[in-house]
């Protein structure tokens, strides 16, 4: 295996770790590092710090819960944790570039995803530890990542040809001299990963090129990255182009020697992590049912199934009618069959085979047809199969019987196999539908919850402001309007404090517009945070701002605004390097009884704060029964 180093040009344009993460790395490249020297550099990183916290304490590591950093990185060891603070520096640092065709998003995602399968998928075999998995995972396609970061115009205009596979690997080469596994290679090996991960790595999207030996701890983790890849990829595909890949899956677990049922629990937890790690590590993670659910979705509309696709339950208690309608559905008819002696085998048979169609005699001993029939229809996962009756004697009354347990069909004994045949034609047209309309049904379910997501997400950036993230102008009427009628509906007090950066003008003059926001968003956070829970606090237009407090009087309001403008001329903001120092002034007025509208509040608590501004500022003003008085 032969991984070329990087020049040292192409490296300078490389995706690379930043601040703490590269700290960590540089540290742990020396011989002497402690793991109290690495603790104290992971706690200068919040962000990093609750991340390799989650990490040492999820499921996969066992043992009892760790909450301090050292106690962590201990658990986790060096290895492990320069690795992940690799990943997770690289994923902050690269959510967007300048590669136009280039998802990153998407990227991270996926390769999220892929992380968390290698780390599930390789538990399995206890042999790498999952941190180590983990990370390598999410790294094994960085190659891409730097591609697009090294080469945004060639290789986005690469990417538009949708290649894949050996077809996008040979593009590559083509047009850029490596290919983006080469490059994940190269790049994970200038940053000291293993050898040992690095080799298999090459391998995850054809273990079968790799010469290793078969068995080995590198065959298997190619097989392991490989599978991994082709789940993440499903995952993230449209539910639509699940159906013709989910065999195929099952096919490359087994061949790991994991069953289709461990398969579809690991995957079940991926999904699940995924979401987690999602929200830690600000990446985006799609909503999926499970994966037996997913499966299940087997076939397209447009696709005319192969007669095995339809599953049917034979209940008779005669063995020689049971072989013989045995035989016909399996041998002549091509079903997938399975039979049972009476009822009850039948009900148990059912929850593991899980048949479209039961075809049920009548009279049978222990549980006959009908009481199957019914006991299928009060369950939850019966309720839909196709159940066709046998029955001796053709008298009306039987048949409405029949009917009224839910039965969808009949025919008489002695079976003629060729009526039977056009009976079980007519269950599949019939089971099909049922099945394209769930299918229907599920995407359109899923299509109106991310709708309703989406317009919560609108609403929100509708009613906030994008700066401050405090309430805007439109959501301080909305709230000044609910809080102006409960007021007076309950003849409960409120107040209104109206606020007024003093010299803001200033600020923006010396230090620039961009520290002018900085200074807005400080101001803002000072005031949420000296405001009560209950008080609305909203950027009524520049650097003015609104605090409407429900259940305040007047007297103590006065306290409330004189803690506001306090609070802030005590803040001291550090923009750029320099220190500044600001205030505000503040008018303050309360509902009473002659006041027909909160528009009038309004205007009164803005009298007050002009006369604020004229006293000298950084004062508090307020206004009580049309006399303004400045008090700070
Ligand atoms: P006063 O004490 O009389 O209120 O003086 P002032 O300078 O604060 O008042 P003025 O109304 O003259 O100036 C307000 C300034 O606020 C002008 C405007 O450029 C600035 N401003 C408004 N919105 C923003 C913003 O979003 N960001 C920044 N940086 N500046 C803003
Ligand atoms: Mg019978
Ligand atoms: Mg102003
Ligand atoms: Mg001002």
């Amino acid at each position: 295996m032969n991984i070329e180093p990087l020049d040292q040009e192409l490296r300078q344009k490389l995706p690379s770790p930043k601040g703490v993460a590269l700290a960590i790395m540089e540290a742990c490249r020396r011989d002497d590092v402690s793991l109290g020297e690495v603790a104290s550099l992971v706690q200068a990183d919040p962000a990093l710090t609750g991340r390799l916290l989650a990490q040492a304490n999820s499921a996969a590591m066992g043992g009892r819960p760790v909450a301090s950093v050292p106690q962590a990185v201990s658990r986790l060891g060096l290895q492990a944790v320069r690795q992940l603070a690799l990943g997770f520096s690289l994923i902050d640092q690269y959510t967007q570039g300048a590669c136009a065709s280039f998802d990153y998003p998407g990227f991270w995602s996926h390769s999220l995803l892929m992380g968390l399968a290698t780390k599930e998928l390789g538990s399995h075999f206890r042999r790498v530890s999952p941190d180590e998995l983990f990370s390598c995972g999410l790294l094994a396609n960085v190659g891409k990542l730097a591609l697009a970061t090294a080469y945004p115009q060639q290789y986005g205009e690469l990417l538009t040809r949708d290649a894949q596979g050996p077809e996008l690997l040979q593009l590559e080469r083509q047009a850029l001299q490596i290919d983006h596994l080469n490059m994940s290679g190269a790049l994970l090996a200038d940053w000291g990963i293993p050898v040992a991960l690095l080799e298999p790595m090459l391998f995850q999207e054809d273990p079968g090129q790799s010469k290793f030996r078969p068995d080995s701890r590198p065959w298997q983790l190619a097989r392991v990255l490989h599978l991994a890849l082709r789940t993440a990829d499903y995952l993230v595909a449209p539910q639509m182009e699940h159906s013709d890949q989910n065999l195929q899956l099952t096919l490359l677990a087994s061949e790991l020697g994991i069953g289709k049922s461990e398969y579809a629990k690991y995957v079940d937890s991926i999904i699940v992590q995924w979401h987690v790690w999602g929200e830690l590590l600000k990446v985006r993670a799609k909503t999926l049912p499970p994966f037996e659910e997913m499966s299940r979705g087997e076939l397209r509309p447009d696709q005319e199934p192969d007669s095995a696709w339809l599953r049917v339950l034979i209940v008779e208690d005669d063995p020689v009618v049971r072989k013989l309608l045995e035989t016909w559905l399996r041998d002549v008819c091509k079903y997938t069959v399975q039979s049972a002696g009476n009822g009850q085998e039948a009900m148990a048979a059912a929850i593991e085979f899980k048949p479209q169609v039961v075809l049920t005699d009548w009279r049978m001993p222990i549980m006959d047809g009908m009481e199957l029939c019914r006991a299928l229809r009060a369950s939850d996962w019966g309720r839909d199969i196709y159940v066709i009756m046998l029955t001796s004697v053709e008298t009306e009354n039987e048949l409405v019987q029949a009917f009224d347990a839910g039965v969808d069909d009949y025919l008489t004994k002695p079976v003629n196999v060729r009526a039977l045949g056009a009976r079980l034609k007519a269950a599949w047209r019939y089971v099909r539908m049922r099945s394209a309309w769930e299918r229907d049904h599920e995407r359109l379910t899923r299509t109106a919850a991310e709708l309703a997501l989406s317009n919560r997400r609108l609403q929100r950036a509708a009613l906030s402001d994008p700066l401050t993230e405090l309430a805007n102008r439109r959501a301080g009427h909305t709230a000044l309007a609910q809080a102006w009628s409960a007021a007076t509906r309950y003849a409960k007090p409120l107040s209104v404090i109206t606020l007024d950066v003093d010299h803001f003008k200033t600020i923006n003059d010396q230090h620039g517009h961009s520290a002018g926001d900085a200074v807005l968003q400080r101001v803002s956070q000072g005031l949420r945070a000296a405001a009560r829970r209950e008080d609305t606090v909203c950027r009524w237009g520049g650097e003015e701002f609104l605090v409407i407090c429900p259940n305040m009087g007047l007297r103590e309001g006065m306290h409330a605004a004189e803690r506001l403008r306090k609070h802030i001329a005590d803040l001291s903001i550090l923009v750029e390097g320099t220190l500044v120092q600001v205030t505000v002034s503040l008018g303050l007025a309360s509902w009473e009884a002659h006041m027909t509208n909160q528009e009038q509040l309004l205007a009164e608590a803005d009298k007050a704060l002009y006369a604020a501004k004229h006293g000298g500022r950084n004062r508090l003003a307020m206004t009580s029964e049309g006399k303004v008085r400045v008090l700070s």
